[in-house]
């Protein structure tokens, strides 16, 4: 066995990017400032077709204020899936607001509009679906049942900066869209997070909602947070937010390779009009995936995750007890293998290897 383990996760963080907090740090201006005017401006451009964008502290924030400023409330329910990060169902209980879980689509693992349908109610305010993994929700689907029945549709694209459905980026269809910035992302700040807003008001509210609920110092609208982005962050966002494309390239070639060379587990599926930006690489294992997990680590010294091994409303914060069968599958079967940009051709095939091997053994 070689001798390092491949990590599950690499943020890459270079020169550049310590170059451009260093250059922050001199100006002297290091809170919000001129830094995350330009980053929400060149994300914009770069990953949404300009619509306007604003940063914030980070991606859970991001959700939190986004569904603030679109109304959303006590008595209002908001249809997620259970799948996902807790961050997700977090920030509709945060607003007062219900959420209601749905089951996903087995093979994308993002939510399924039967499912999604079968959930509305009078009080359904909003569907916000999670574009898991870097794989597009269905929102051709889920655009088309949110206009038939006249709720909201929101984006939770914490793990999918770039990719698009149809042709058309995410980012771009909800009412509002979240992108995280987190370290494990695609791309990083440190912390932080992305607001893709679809209108003027939108984007008033929730630059209102960042920052204590002020336009004008000292003369406060509404009550908000302090949920800036410092420029120290956006800094080093700028610097990511040029590699993110040649990133991406990586992570798709990665897959490839992998979607290749394994053997006897099942390989992700891509959707017709899918581009995927492959956050994870996710296989299922049918049988123990706990035990083929270790052995992957043990013998072959290959890290992997599993996301999310528990569905969200079973967890002791929500504590729901419903049938969605899809989603406990996926909780039991699911093993993200390394895709991250800093893996080696040896090391993408030391993963394919150990894959193939303890598949064969049956573990
Ligand atoms: C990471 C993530 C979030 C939260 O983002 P943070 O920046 O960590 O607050 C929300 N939803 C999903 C699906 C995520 O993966």
């Amino acid at each position: 066995m070689s001798t390092h383990v491949i990590p599950a996760a690499k943020p890459l963080i270079g020169d550049d990017e310590r170059a451009a907090v260093d250059r922050v740090m001199r100006t002297g201006v290091i809170a919000q400032g001129p830094e995350v005017a330009a980053f929400e401006g060149e994300f914009a451009d770069h990953l949404v077709e300009g619509r306007s964008c604003v940063a914030v502290s980070s991606g859970t924030t991001g959700l939190h204020l986004g569904l603030l400023a679109a109304g959303i409330g006590p008595g209002d329910e908001v249809v997620v899936p259970s799948f996902t990060f807790a961050a997700t169902a977090n920030s509709v209980a945060l607003t007062g607001a219900t959420p209601v879980f749905a089951d996903i689509d087995p093979r994308t693992f993002c939510l399924d509009p039967a499912s999604v349908e079968s959930v509305l109610t009078e009080r359904t305010a909003a569907i916000m679906p999670v574009h898991l993994y870097g794989h597009p929700a269905d929102m051709t689907a889920l655009a088309e049942l949110a206009d038939r029945r006249g709720v909201q549709l929101f984006e939770d694209a914490a793990q999918a900066h770039g990719a698009r459905w149809q042709g058309r980026r995410v980012g771009t269809f909800g009412t509002f869209a979240m992108f995280s910035l987190y370290p494990t992302k695609n791309m990083t700040s440190g912390e932080g997070g992305m607001v893709s807003c679809a209108t003027p008001e939108i984007v008033r509210s929730v630059q209102l909602l960042r920052n204590q609920g002020m336009e004008r110092r000292y003369e406060n609208e509404v009550v908000g947070f302090n949920a800036r982005m410092t420029d120290v962050h956006a800094a080093i966002g700028r610097v990511q937010l040029g590699k993110l494309d040649a990133w991406t390239e990586q992570r798709r070639a990665n897959a490839r390779f992998l979607s290749e060379h394994l053997e006897n587990v099942v390989v992700p599926f891509v959707a017709d009009g899918a581009e995927h930006v492959w956050h994870q690489y996710t296989i299922r294992v049918e049988g123990d995936r706990d035990a083929f997990a270790a052995a992957l680590l043990t013998e072959h010294g290959v890290g992997s995750g599993v996301y999310y091994p528990i569905p969200n409303h079973e967890l002791p914060s929500f504590g729901l007890t419903l049938d969605l069968p899809q989603t406990r599958s996926a909780c039991d079967e699911v093993l993200s293998l390394p895709v991250h940009p800093a893996l080696t051709p040896d090391d993408l095939e030391r993963v394919a290897a150990a894959v193939n091997a303890v598949a064969k053994a049956g573990a």
